[in-house]
This record gives C-alpha cells, sequence and structure tokens, in this order.
C-alpha cells in the first residue's frame, strides 16, 4: 500500500476518525443543459453534504464566475471545470477539465470555437428535422436555450412542447440519438485537440463516462490508450449512480492504463436519484483519487 493509494488514504481517515472530503467532479448548471443557475447549484451542493463541486458545463464556462462568487459566501469550494464534445473514430466522446484557469486563452478560444460549432450543427439538426416534415425546431430551440448555449436537449424540449414524442427520453431515442437524424457529429474537434486545451489552461484532463459510450472492452482501451497518448490524465470510474461491477471494471481500466480516477454524479435536474449531487459511491481502493494532484 502507498501513500498515494485510496486504501492508504481510507485507512488513515478511519484510524484517525477524520470525515473525508466529499467530492462531485461533473455536474452541469444553467450555463448549459442543467435545470439550475449557477448559485442555485452551489446552494444545493452545499445542502447535499459536497465540499469540494466541480461546474463542468457542456463546452462554456459562463456558470464558473457566478458559482464562484455564490461559493465564497457558503463553505464550499468550487473547481472550475468544463466539458468539451469531441469526435474519436465517428464517435462523439465527452472529456471533462478540472482545475482549469477558465480565463486562460486557450478556453476562451476554445469556448467560442464550440459555440460556433453547436451552432452549425442545430442548423444542420433544423435541416434534418424539416426533412422529416417537423418545422420550426432550430427557432423554438433557441429560444428554449436563451442565453445557455445550444443543444440537444433543448431540440428535445421543443419535441415534446409540440406534440411530436411524449417524453423527452423518447426525443432522444426516435430522433436525437446515436445513429438518429440529430446525431451530428462531424462538427467536433479531434481528441487531440480538446485535451491540448485543457492542459494549456492548467487543467487535468479526464475521459467522461466511459461506460456510456457502449464500447467493447477492447475499443475501450484503444480510445484509453490515445487519450493518455494525448495528454490526458484520469478517468472517470464513478459516473452517477451505476453498478458495481461497471466501477470495479472502470477502475482496473484506469490501473491498467496508470490513469487517475475521478467521480461526479453528472447532475443536471434535481431529484434524480441516479444523477443526484454527491448520491454515488466511493472509488475502489486500488484507485488514485484525482484530487491527489491538487494536494
Ligand atoms: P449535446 O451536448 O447537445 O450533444 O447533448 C447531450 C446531452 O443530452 C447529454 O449531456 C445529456 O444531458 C442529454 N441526453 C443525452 N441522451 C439523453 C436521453 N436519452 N434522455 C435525456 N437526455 C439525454
Ligand atoms: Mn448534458
Ligand atoms: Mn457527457
Ligand atoms: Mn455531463
Amino acid at each position: 500500500m502507498l501513500p498515494g493509494d485510496n486504501k492508504y488514504y481510507l485507512l488513515n481517515a478511519c484510524l484517525l476518525g477524520v470525515r473525508l472530503l466529499r467530492y462531485d467532479l461533473h455536474t452541469h448548471s444553467t450555463a448549459s443543459d442543467g435545470i439550475l443557475s449557477p448559485e442555485n447549484l452551489v446552494s444545493r451542493a452545499k445542502d447535499h453534504g459536497i465540499d469540494k463541486l466541480a461546474i463542468t458545463d457542456h463546452d462554456t464556462v459562463a456558470g464558473i464566475a457566478p458559482a464562484l462568487c455564490a461559493a465564497s459566501v457558503q463553505k464550499i469550494d468550487v473547481i472550475a471545470g468544463i466539458e468539451f464534445s469531441t469526435c474519436w473514430k465517428g464517435r462523439t466522446i465527452h472529456v471533462v477539465g478540472l482545475n482549469i484557469d477558465h480565463n486562460h486563452t486557450a478556453i476562451v478560444s476554445a469556448v467560442k470555437r464550440q459555440t460556433a460549432a453547436r451552432h452549425e450543427r442545430a442548423v444542420r439538426i433544423d435541416q434534418r428535422l424539416q426533412k422529416l416534415g417537423i418545422q420550426g425546431a432550430l427557432a423554438s430551440a433557441l429560444a428554449l436555450a436563451g442565453d445557455s448555449v445550444i443543444g440537444r436537449p433543448h431540440f428535445a424540449q421543443f419535441l415534446v412542447q409540440a406534440g411530436y414524442v411524449k417524453t423527452v427520453n423518447a426525443a432522444f431515442k426516435q430522433y436525437l440519438g446515436a445513429g438518429k437524424a440529430g446525431d451530428i457529429k462531424q462538427v467536433w474537434p479531434e481528441l487531440d485537440e480538446v485535451v491540448a486545451w485543457i492542459c494549456a489552461a492548467g487543467g487535468v484532463a479526464v475521459l467522461a463516462h466511459p461506460g456510456k459510450y457502449k464500447l467493447t472492452r477492447t475499443k475501450l482501451c484503444r480510445l484509453t490508450e490515445a487519450f493518455k497518448d494525448h495528454g490526458g490524465k484520469a478517468l472517470e470510474v464513478i459516473s452517477g449512480r451505476q453498478d458495481a461491477r461497471v466501477t470495479q471494471g472502470l477502475g482496473e481500466v484506469a490501473a491498467q492504463f496508470g490513469l487517475y480516477a475521478s467521480c461526479g454524479s453528472d447532475f443536471h435536474i434535481p431529484d434524480q436519484p441516479w444523477q443526484e449531487l454527491g448520491a454515488f459511491g466511493t472509488l475502489p481502493p486500488s484507485c488514485i483519487p484525482v484530487w491527489d494532484l491538487w494536494s
């Protein structure tokens, strides 16, 4: 057992009777597709006993400054983060950047680039939906997004409100999810580019929710290897409430590639038990937590 091990840390904490700090390193606010404002997200995290909260909105850092202000009056640390969309071998992959300098020129220009990509994608989603006889999707999705970066959830909301489907989930299943009309990923930058943005801004690149890409173990290992080769440092071993076998398997992949382990709820909406703030298991003892890089 080495001082860097989670096992060593847990044992010491038990022996000393120290309360372990609670981390949630993947959350969304109204800056992207979350329901809570950055200020309300910080308050809810505080109420849920979180000590260290990373705000990782999709392709934007607009929520960081207001969250830092709110955090300074409450006893909670906000970690500046972002969740970039990227394309690897024809698949959309998400990479979280943690502990970034959100004002760094690399992030400012990356956000500009991603905002333009999201707009271009929205126009193309609208064209595809028009071909299916659905009119007015772009104008409605833009209106629903307001000041937030536009995303597929806004199109999903429109499809529900206009009566094309009953639920947001059905909108993804029928129109927006993998392989459907609204699944356009050619606008995203390559994996090496997004990892480089995060590294340039002094952050740690984390391969987000690796279990959600429906990859075989071989493909997941290929992705992880490419990610590490580009400068990626951590694997999100825990994403919300997940099966213990998934956690175990991802912990093994992290160890195999010498990556640190991250954990987060991927919180978007209150009261969804599988995505509630801080509501997830602990990292396997063999994992080295990503926050060791900051202490
Ligand atoms: P985008 O970033 O615009 O590509 O949209 C992806 C986001 O859509 C994810 O981060 C989720 O928040 C949401 N999402 C993806 N699949 C579903 C689904 N089946 N039901 C509800 N929301 C989903
Ligand atoms: Mn989302
Ligand atoms: Mn994601
Ligand atoms: Mn996310």
